[in-house]
This record gives structure tokens, sequence and C-alpha cells, in this order.
């Protein structure tokens, strides 16, 4: 008999099997039905030894200083800072468009004073500010937007930016400095020797069986547990009881190349004229030295594994009856990208399993990640706290910056600046 069925070994899954493992004592099965743990965020070494994302690039960045404490007790970081080029009018430039975009793209010279009144002077005011289209017209107005962002996005979701929620494009600021980065989040980092090393480091406890492989349809029935944690989709759950919630796909084509650098960025964006939507060149991100190089392109699909949750109103509102079917089910809970029907990033999906053990446990975010077995936390009083459990010194105690990343359904990663 086990505690816990934990469906899915991604980032929901293994925070809450590790929690409560480690943290409760409690015995969890969890499984997958793909070859590997660390769902979405698994990387591995290629056939030429170079470290790659399967599934796409993953860049960690959060505000929450409990994640980044939380994830450090089974990583070491390494700092990244995160930047983008975009493919428009035949040259690469800056994206988030900031000062350096506009005077590159137009041969101007403004500072940061003139490019206010320029974008004053192109933008579109829209109120309310509803859709993707309404965010970058309302802010840099339609030339702008159309060189970068309609096209992009009519490729990336199948849908025009005026269908999609406003969220979807407002992860992408515009700013009238010359900061080139893609995220200003507090802590930006890559886990030092990988996600999936992470991951391992996770699972690693007696009390966690990780079966791989495995669809818990094909052991629910056999199996004894008290509880599940489901990570999955949330419509498939119920047998697409009232339809099908329309999940985005990719296609990732992996190549390496013979030459230690392809690329001028660690992500190119190509918003016009390519069947992709970008390039990323893996070794600009982990650091790594070779004499290849790896890169991936990225190619939008409506058919194939479920990425990408799709924000809008007629979705949310299928979304909201799957709900409801959730929130009746008293033993499972729905934990994740795809159970919850979110666009979250990876530090909102630990803060969002962080939130659920605290639920389980009785106990709340902050302490939720940072707590061992509770008779054993006894011991340590006075000792060395369970956030050095690496070799991280960092266990509590460091006051939040900005806006603390969390489980509540706010997309508080990226807002526009
Ligand atoms: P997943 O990682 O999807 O894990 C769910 C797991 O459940 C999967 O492994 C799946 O195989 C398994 N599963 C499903 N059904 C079953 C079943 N019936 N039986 C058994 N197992 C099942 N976030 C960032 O913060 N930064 C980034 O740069 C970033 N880049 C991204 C790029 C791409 C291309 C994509 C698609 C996502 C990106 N994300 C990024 C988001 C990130 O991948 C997710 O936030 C995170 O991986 C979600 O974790 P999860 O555990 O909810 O879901
Ligand atoms: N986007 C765009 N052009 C770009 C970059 C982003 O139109 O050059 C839009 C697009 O709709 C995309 C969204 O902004 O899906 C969010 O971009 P982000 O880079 O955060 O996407 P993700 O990394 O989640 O795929």
């Amino acid at each position: 008999m086990f505690d816990y069925l934990i469906v899915g070994a991604g980032f929901a899954g293994s925070v809450l099997a590790e929690r409560l493992a480690n943290g409760h004592g409690k015995s969890v099965l969890i499984c997958d039905k793909r070859n590997h743990i660390g769902g979405n965020a698994f990387d591995f070494y290629n056939d030429d030894g170079i470290l790659i994302h399967k599934y796409g690039p993953h860049i960690f960045h959060t505000n929450s200083a409990d994640v980044f404490d939380y994830l450090s007790q089974f990583t070491e970081w390494r700092d990244y800072q995160h930047r983008v080029l975009a493919d428009v009018d035949g040259m690469l430039v800056p994206i988030p468009i900031n000062l350096n975009t506009i005077n590159k793209l137009y041969g101007l010279n403004l500072n940061a004073h003139e490019l206010k009144d320029f974008f004053e002077n192109v933008r579109e005011k829209r109120e309310p500010v509803k859709t993707s289209e309404d965010v970058v017209i309302n802010a840099v107005g339609k030339e702008l937007y159309e060189k970068f962002f309609k096209n992009y996005t009519q490729k990336q979701w199948g849908l025009d930016p005026s269908e999609l929620d406003a969220s979807v494009t407002a992860r992408v600021p515009t700013r009238t400095n010359r900061d080139d980065r893609y995220f200003t989040d507090s802590f930006q980092a890559m886990p030092k020797h990988g996600y999936t090393r992470m991951f391992e480091k996770m699972l690693d406890n007696p009390k966690i069986k990780v079966m791989l492989n495995c669809d818990y349809r094909e052991i629910a029935q056999e199996l004894s547990y008290r509880e599940m944690i489901y990570t999955g989709p949330v419509d498939a759950f119920f047998d697409y009881r009232y339809g099908k919630l329309p999940y985005r796909s990719l296609e990732f084509r992996h190549e390496t190349r013979d030459t230690p650098v392809v690329q001028e960025a660690p992500v190119v964006n190509y918003p016009n004229g390519q069947p992709y939507t970008r390039i990323t060149e893996f070794k600009y991100l982990t650091g790594q030295e070779h004499q290849k190089s790896a890169i991936v392109y990225e190619y939008p699909k409506a058919e194939g594994d479920p990425y990408y949750p799709i924000p809008r109103p007629e979705n949310a509102e299928l979304y909201s009856k799957y709900k409801a079917l959730a929130d009746a089910r008293k033993d499972v809970h729905f934990v994740g990208r795809l159970a919850t029907y979110k666009y979250y990033n990876m530090d909102q999906i630990v803060a969002q399993a962080l939130t659920v053990y605290g639920k389980i446990v009785g106990l709340k975010r902050k302490e939720a990640g940072m707590v061992r077995m509770p008779t054993v936390s006894v011991a340590y009083a006075g000792g060395a706290s369970n956030g050095g459990a690496n070799g991280n010194p960092n266990g509590n105690g460091r006051s939040v910056p900005n806006n603390p990343a969390n489980g509540n359904g706010r997309n508080t990663a990226n807002a526009v600046s």
C-alpha cells in the first residue's frame, strides 16, 4: 500500500513526491508515461555529448525566494541572464522591444526620453486591454505589432492575437531603456548540472518509487494507495466528458552543427517568413564548452503532445467545468500546467505544488518547502537549517524582492513594465 500515487514526474509531481516523502514520511509511487523523469524540463547529453533540452529551451527565473531556496536544496546554480534577438526586416534586433531595438530598426539615435514620445506617437490606445493584440498595439502601435508579434503569435498558437487573452503577449514587456534581458526577475539561473540531475536528487529517497514508461491507467486498478496526485491533462482524466480542452503542441527539430557557435544569441525568434518560431542554441544556456554546438527549431502544431494550454475565454469556460469535477474529487489533487490548464512557468508550478503540499499537511507555503519530517526537524533545532541541505547557505529569512511567484493563478513571472 502506497500513501500516494503521483501521476507525472515533471515539476509538479516531483516536488510533491519529494515533499511528501522527505517532509512528511509518506510512501510514494510516481509514474510517468514517458521514459524519463523531469517532464518538459528534461535534459540530457546528446550523442555528441552536448547537454540539450529535449522539449525546447527551459530558462529558470523567479521572483520568489521561497521557490529558489526550495530548489537550491537539490542543485547548485549557474548565473544566467537570458537574451533573445528577433529576425525582423533582415536584421537581428533585441526583443523585448527596447531603446536599442528601435534605434537599430529605424536607424535612429533616440534616448529613453525620446523613445517614450516615440511610443506615445505610434501607440493606439485600447481600453479595456483584453486581448493579446490590444496589449501590443496599446503599447507600441500597429507597425511594431505587425513586425514582432502578429505573425509569431499566429504561428505559435494558430490564432490571431485578437483571439488570445492579453496575458499571452503581456509576457513580453516593452522597455524604453537599453535593458535587453528577456526576464528581469530577481533570481535568474540555470541548474548547474542540468534539470534532470536536480530531479534525480529530489526523488532520491527510499520512500519514493519511480515507474517510467507507465500510464497510470495501466496500474491504478492493481495498486492500493490512499490518495492520488494527478499532473496530466485534466480533460483526459475525465475521459473528455465535456469535450477536448485545446492544447497547442510543438515539434522540436534538434541538430548538432560542426562549429562552436551557430548564432549570435541564445535564442533567435523568427516572427515572419519561416515555419518555425525560434532557434535555441543550448551552450549559451548551459555554459558548456564543446567544439560542436546543438540547436533546436520549434515548429508549432495543433496535434501532438499537449505543451501549451491556450488562454482564451471559451477555453477558460470549458476548463471551469472540468475544474468543478476535479474539485469534487477529494481523493485526487490536480496540480501542474496540464491539470490546472494554466500557462505557468516552472517556478509557478513549484509554488503551486508547495501550496498543495502545505494544504495537505497544514503548513503555509513558506514553511512547506523547507521543513523535513516534523519529528526530525526537532532534532535539528539550533543546528543547520534544511535550506542548506545541498551546500546552499540560504535557508530561511530572506526577504522577498518584488512580487513572489505564487500558486494562485496569477502570472507574476514577467509583467509588462
Ligand atoms: P509537465 O512537465 O508537462 O509534466 C507532466 C508529466 O505528466 C509529463 O511528463 C507527462 O508525461 C506525464 N503524464 C501525463 N499524463 C500521464 C499519464 N496518463 N500517466 C503517466 N504520466 C502522465 N517554463 C519556464 O519557467 N521557463 C522556460 O524557459 C520555459 N520554457 C518552456 C518551453 C517550452 C517549449 C514549453 C512547452 C514549456 C516551457 N516552460 C518554461 C514551462 C514548463 O515546461 C512548465 O511550467 C513545467 O514543465 C510544468 O511542469 P508540470 O509538472 O506541470 O508538467
Ligand atoms: N511573442 C511574439 N513575438 C516574439 C516573442 C513572443 O509574438 O518575438 C508572443 C507569442 O504570442 C508568444 C508570447 O508572446 O507565445 C509569449 O512569449 P514567450 O517567449 O514567453 O513564449 P514561451 O517561451 O512561453 O513559448
